[in-house]
């Protein structure tokens, strides 16, 4: 694999001059294709170049990935191989950890720290994990009676669409890559055309480990352009998509001509529910942690917080106090804990909310406007707004931001109807000491994951994906083997078998 150039002697890892795509293996040149810059949002300088695939490119990597699943080694390859091969790719992840989270934190402006000490591990554990359930991956029999046997094996589905958004880059493509090629299918992957360094890197680091040509390529380009083309694609059998709502509504269209299988983990607007007799100090960092993580950009915040009555004005006071205190900065720095908004387009649109939130007669708190300090980058302070009710349409719309919209409810009855008064249903929160009320409370909010006394943790066995507009299908152990496998029943029976003598000319018994 060529090595990157250096784009600036002042960064301490190569960062590559140029992202192209990755097919069989190759990183390919530069091509006439669309030029996209890519900037950095802490400081708007240019960081790289993105040349865009058109529909010629794209096709020539699913040419790749599916000669790769039709005739290639991939998903005839034992087990044990397959298992050493993602071993490797896992340790070459860890070895490279500081410069892949160097590359993340540049495109996404998410804080380095949070990469490297929260991320990293888990996106190089995802190729264990997903090995751990191939390996472990068993058939099932059924016996209707006695004369026959029936039995359930798994086969790979062929090759996968990976679409991937820019709000964590690595982890939301190496958690759809991993377990697509560990049951034995090949895809493209294309990464979000804000934030392609890391995932560009990432696929040279596979290829490097040892993962064969084909297996898992990689094209870049905007959603309209690359992505459609990829979705759409004849020699495309599955497409996974995790980005907003609205593009997975077009994704599905543009995969239903050829009835592809299709996995949609779309946004969230989830609620916070936080009742009157719960741990203060807990629900309150509970809360902050909830919206502000990962610069607010993230699919499972608590972004509607819902507090009831009797605590609302403290609970509120202490909210905004500890708001003002959060230090948004430089993403390289490591007291900073809220880094700039991830692009232009974004940051403008997450400041327009703040005029939309007035202009519904929503109660600025705390923040709303652009971060004093800063003659560059996308910073936005962190915001708070009251809202008047749950039609404002800070309380409708994902801002997908460091943007938390609170409501005061009086009944617990009215905090559910609120809750599930929603086009999402991702997550919801709920912080009681009661855990009677808790589980009762639980089993009603109509979301994929509900979370008690705690802010986000993710089981990554467990199924995740939403309800309603949140999403289609789940990932976690089961979801990923139902996507990412398709179920053959064989039949055989256990002795002679006595057929109706169909066009013998004799009468049926
Ligand atoms: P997005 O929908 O704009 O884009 C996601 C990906 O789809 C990108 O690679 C984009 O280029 C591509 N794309 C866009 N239009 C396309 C089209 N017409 N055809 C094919 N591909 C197309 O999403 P985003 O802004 O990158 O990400 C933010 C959204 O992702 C938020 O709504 C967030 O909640 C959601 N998200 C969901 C989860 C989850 O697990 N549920 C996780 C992270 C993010």
């Amino acid at each position: 694999m060529p090595q990157p150039s250096p784009a600036s002697a002042a960064t301490p890892f190569y960062v590559p001059s140029l992202i192209t795509r990755i097919v069989d293996g190759r990183v390919a040149a530069e091509g006439s294709g669309h030029q996209l810059p890519i900037v950095n949002p802490a400081d708007e300088s240019a960081l790289t170049v993105l040349v865009e695939d058109d529909a010629a490119a794209v096709d020539e990597a699913v040419r790749s990935a599916r000669a790769a699943f039709d005739t290639g080694p991939w998903p005839r390859l034992p087990l044990a191989t397959k298992r050493r091969i993602m071993g490797q790719v896992r340790d070459t992840i860890l070895a490279h950890a500081e410069e892949l989270a160097y590359l993340d934190c540049l495109d996404t402006g998410i804080p380095l720290w949070d990469i490297r000490g929260r991320k990293m591990s888990r996106i190089a554990d995802n190729f264990q994990f997903a090995m751990d359930i191939a390996n472990t991956l068993s058939g099932e029999t059924y016996q209707q009676n006695e004369q026959y046997l029936s039995l359930v094996t798994h086969s790979p589905v062929g090759v996968a669409a990976i679409l991937a958004p820019w709000n964590s880059p690595m982890s939301l493509a190496s958690m759809q890559i991993a377990p697509c090629i560990a049951f034995g299918n090949t895809c493209v992957i294309k990464p979000s055309e804000f934030t392609p360094l890391s995932v560009f890197r990432l696929v040279q680091l596979m290829h490097e480990a040892g993962l064969p040509p084909g297996v898992v390529n990689l094209v870049n380009g905007r959603g309209t352009v690359t992505g459609a083309a990829l979705a759409s694609h004849p020699g495309i059998d599955l497409v996974k998509f995790t980005g907003g709502t609205a593009t997975g509504k077009r994704i599905m269209a543009a995969a239903s001509g050829g009835l592809k299988k299709v996995g949609l983990e779309l946004g969230g607007k989830s609620a916070n529910i936080i009742l009157e007799d719960a741990n203060f100090d807990a629900a309150l960092t509970g809360a902050l942690l909830s919206i502000f993580s990962n610069n607010g950009q993230q699919c499972l915040a608590g972004s509607r917080i819902l507090v009831q009555r009797p605590i609302a004005d403290r609970f509120i006071a202490a909210f905004v106090e500890r708001v003002k205190q959060i230090k948004v900065g430089d993403p390289l720095a490591p007291d900073t804990e809220i880094g700039p908004m991830a692009f232009r387009e974004h940051y403008e649109r997450v400041l327009s909310y703040v005029d939309i939130a007035r202009e519904d007669g929503a109660q600025i708190l705390v923040g709303g406007t652009r971060a004093p300090g800063f003659d560059k980058g996308y910073y936005f302070l962190p915001t708070a707004v009251l809202a008047p009710d749950n039609q404002a349409r800070v309380c409708r719309d994902e801002i997908f931001a460091p943007f938390a919209t609170f409501l005061i409810f009086d009944t617990e009855e009215e905090a559910i109807t609120i809750a599930n008064d929603s086009d999402f249903g991702l997550v919801g929160y709920v912080w009681t000491q009661d855990v009677t009320k808790a589980m009762g409370i639980s089993q009603r909010i109509n979301a994929g994951t509900i979370l008690i006394n705690t802010s986000m943790v993710r089981e990554v066995r467990a199924p995740f994906g939403g309800f309603k507009q949140s999403g289609i299908g789940r990932d976690g152990l089961r979801g990923t083997v139902e996507f990412f496998t398709e179920p053959r029943t064989t039949t055989i029976p256990l002795g002679p078998v006595t057929m109706r003598p169909i066009g013998t000319g004799q009468a049926p018994s």
